[in-house]
């Protein structure tokens, strides 16, 4: 079905802003699983987005002994399991504790909501582990709701798009963008991750004076300040606002070979089989991406890395940019949602006549998963149909 009637919509955000929330977000986490139509569901951050080879193990296993047999990947880059049997949940977290993919304190499992760019180097992997410590070394931070984003940015503007509550941004010079609330502020990069979290601690103050409950910046009310100077002034850390700083213009990781070291491969629609995960390996490390796909480094030249997307090719990876598929999303619609009108990822296929967008199947108005700026969105009809729409900002 081509989008033949698109409209533009314009969702805006005073409807976000206007909202009072009278309770705490209801986001499933790798130890507080969400009941879904097809059984438990839980949800794994993984805040660097980097997974060493048993991890990966780990993980696979997991999904075959107490899930469905597949791994599903979210738009923030985190893992999902479903189909989790009952009573499952204490097996699980003993798998993922002793494999190392839950923080000391289980309290912050689910404030670690964290997406980093795949190709980003060791230094600014430091700043989002440096980000992940502090952040699961302050009582305060679990305050934070599970859907409180921050964005570890290395220079080329992909995560910085991702419309993260937070966002550190590595600049040519060596130094540090903080970003908060359409403001910008120069940071030595040695402070990054502390100016980070005390951006964090702004934003729950002012959500406390906001007094609506606000889950994320965006959520609080025209005119409420985020005081990230004075926060940033009692952590003793100095910063420069930037007026009118421009983002770079980053996008999703292609698939195929990148610097010729490094491997990039999609899931289709989000989603693997056990089989096809483990196919990752062997790998130094693996990547996971908010593309819903998966980066490996440290190939020792092209040719290597050429024979190794080869096999991801074959193993069922979508591995060529030229793909129709790429781009392409789906809710998890029926059966798993009691909400979705239809089996939206049976549904789901590329759509002609949306060149360079990318397109969004939901199951319903919730849209969850939806892509960032423009997309191509459609929705299940109760009339077992879609609607196919051009939505041309975020909503
Ligand atoms: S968009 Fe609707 S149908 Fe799809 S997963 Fe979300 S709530 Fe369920």
């Amino acid at each position: 079905m081509p989008p033949s009637s698109p409209k533009p919509q314009d969702r805006g955000e005073a409807h976000i802003q206007d909202r009072v929330r009278d309770r705490g977000d209801a986001c499933p986490g790798a130890l507080r699983l969400h009941r879904a139509d097809d059984g438990a569901l839980a949800r794994l951050r993984v805040p660097t987005g980097v997974l060493t080879p048993r991890q990966v193990t780990v993980l696979a296993d997991a999904a075959d002994r107490l899930g469905d047999g597949h791994l599903s990947l979210t738009s923030r880059g985190n893992i999902e399991l479903r189909g989790l049997g009952e009573g499952c949940g204490a097996g699980l977290a003993e798998l993922l504790r002793a494999a190392g993919l839950l923080p000391a304190s289980e309290r912050h499992e689910r404030v670690r909501n964290m997406v980093v760019s795949p190709l980003a180097g060791a230094d600014v992997l430091a700043w989002a582990r440096r980000l992940d410590e502090l952040l699961c070394g302050a009582d305060w931070t679990t305050g934070l709701s599970g859907r409180f984003l921050f964005a570890v940015d290395d220079g080329r503007g992909d995560a910085a798009a991702l419309a993260a509550d937070v966002t550190l941004l590595a600049t040519p010079d060596g130094g540090a963008l903080l970003r908060v609330a359409d403001r910008t502020y120069r940071v030595a990069a040695a402070d990054a991750p502390r100016a980070a979290l005390a951006a964090a601690e702004a934003f729950l103050a002012a959500a406390r004076d906001a007094g609506t409950g606000a889950w994320r910046v965006r959520e609080l009310p025209p005119g409420q300040d985020v005081d990230v100077t004075e926060h940033l002034r009692r952590a003793a850390l100095t910063a420069e606002p930037v007026p009118d700083a421009a983002l770079p213009p980053g996008g999703p990781t292609p698939p195929g070979v990148l610097d010729d070291r490094t491997v990039s491969v999609l899931a289709r629609l989000g989603r693997v089989t056990t089989d096809r995960f483990r196919a990752l390996l062997p790998a130094d490390e693996v990547r996971v991406t908010p593309w819903r796909g998966f980066v490996l480094p440290g190939f020792p030249d092209r040719a290597a890395a050429e024979a190794r997307l080869a096999e991801l090719d074959a193993a069922g990876f979508l591995t060529r940019a030229d793909s129709p598929w790429v781009g392409v999303t789906a809710c998890t619609g029926r059966p798993g949602c009691a909400k979705s009108l239809s089996d939206v990822r049976a549904d789901a296929r590329p759509l002609a006549g949306s060149p360079g967008l990318p397109v969004h199947w939901s199951g319903c108005a919730r849209r969850c998963g939806h892509p960032q700026g423009a997309w191509v969105d459609a929705v299940a009809t109760a009339g077992g149909d879609y609607e196919v729409t051009t939505v041309t900002r975020d909503a």
